[in-house]
């Protein structure tokens, strides 16, 4: 049997995404820029997806800008505000943000940007209070995650962009691992920016969106044509904006249903595990997306359990599949100050809407077998 359990790392693309997306590849390829009526068909496309993105997360739809993905959403967001102040102020971000946010910052850091980090609780959030006690210097951006990609944790969004706010800056977070997850407003959040992946829920890998609030003034990502109203240049990726909406729409209309399903499927994992007697930790706080869970064994080697559940046919990550080569405890458990005899007995099961009970069973089963 095979048990894929890394969500967290990709989907698999819906499949009415899929249809959705095939006359944009094979029929009406037209150029969407173009004036001729063949154009019609996919500016239509255009259009209607950019309205279907917005709905799902609150916003206006000429606040949504189509990406490649998230990893090129936040370098936007984060170089794009830093690098458009008239003078180089701080950007402050966490210690725990996925490494598309963090090297973002290192870059700026290497053109003489001030960055700053906020810390975590050992349940991995970041709280208001950490930011208005850290956030001094005239800053100009801070940026943090709505979710954790290795841990799940759902920061204080809401509460964290109002601290920001009062000091005068800009609030970007990455949800990526968030949206067609968990519900997301942006106007109730007061978000001036928001990164979103389609490979994240069950979108076509490629292509994702950056929400910029209207009246948000930050450089634009390429230089080139007029394409997305002037901000991100090259010719539009029809087919795969029109399957990451597709997918989205499907995921948000289901998204309670799914919830259910996998905090169902967790408990089963969990209750499962915890019969085996095996000395372990959940990570994270309980405030998470549901279907991550990221488990520390005591004694143990994360990639030794990955490879040995990868042979039971069971894939899982040892922490964020972007960095899956690295064997060192992961950034985000050193910052939450995991205790290293557990931490570098850590995996990430990341369980998905297709899941089911037999297959959460299976790797409990799994598990005996390893270190039973
Ligand atoms: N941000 C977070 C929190 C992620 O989990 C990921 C991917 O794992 C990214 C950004 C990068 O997204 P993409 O793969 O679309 O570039």
């Amino acid at each position: 049997m095979k048990v894929y359990a890394d969500h967290a790392a990709t989907t698999k693309l819906d499949v009415r995404a899929f249809e959705a997306m095939k006359p944009f590849l094979l029929e009406e390829y037209g150029n969407a820029s173009q004036l001729y009526s063949f154009a019609r068909g996919p500016k239509k496309a255009l259009k209607e997806a950019r309205e279907t993105v917005a709905n799902c997360i609150g916003a206006d739809p000429d606040e949504i800008y189509f990406t490649s993905g998230g990893t090129e959403s936040d370098n936007w967001a984060i170089k794009g505000a830093a690098l458009s102040a008239p003078i180089m102020q701080t950007v402050a971000t966490s210690s725990i943000e996925h490494h598309a946010v963090l090297h973002s910052c290192t870059a700026l850091a290497r053109l003489g940007c001030p960055v700053a980090y906020l810390p975590p609780t050992p349940e991995g959030t970041i709280t208001p209070e950490t930011a208005r006690e850290r956030l001094n210097d005239p800053t100009r951006l801070v940026s943090v995650m709505y979710a954790n990609n290795e841990i799940g944790t759902i920061q204080p969004i809401r509460k964290l962009a109002a601290v920001v706010h009062d000091r005068g800056a800009l609030f970007h977070t990455d949800a990526v691992q968030a949206v067609g997850h968990v519900p997301i407003d942006v106007k109730d959040l007061d978000v001036d920016m928001l990164s979103a992946s389609g490979h994240k829920f069950n979108g076509p890998k490629g292509i994702g969106f950056l929400y910029i609030r209207k009246g948000v003034k930050i450089n634009s990502f390429v230089d080139g044509g007029g394409q997305e109203n002037g901000k991100r240049a090259g010719t539009e990726n029809i087919a795969s904006v029109v399957g990451m909406a597709t997918a989205l729409a499907n995921n948000c209309k289901k998204m309670n249903e799914h919830r259910k399903h996998l905090l169902y499927l967790e408990d089963v994992l969990l209750n499962g595990l915890r019969q085996l007697n095996l000395d372990f930790r959940r990570n994270g706080s309980l405030n998470h997306v549901p279907g991550n869970v990221s488990l520390s064994f005591r004694n143990s080697d994360g990639e030794m359990l990955l490879h040995r559940l990868d042979l039971k046919g069971i894939c899982v990550s040892t922490g964020s599949a972007c960095n899956s080569k690295e064997t060192e405890v992961s950034h985000v458990l050193k910052a939450m100050r995991v205790p290293d005899e557990y931490a570098k007995g850590t995996i990430r099961i990341s369980l998905g809407k297709d899941n089911t009970e037999e297959e959460v069973k299976a790797i409990v089963k799994a598990f005996k077998g390893i270190l039973g």
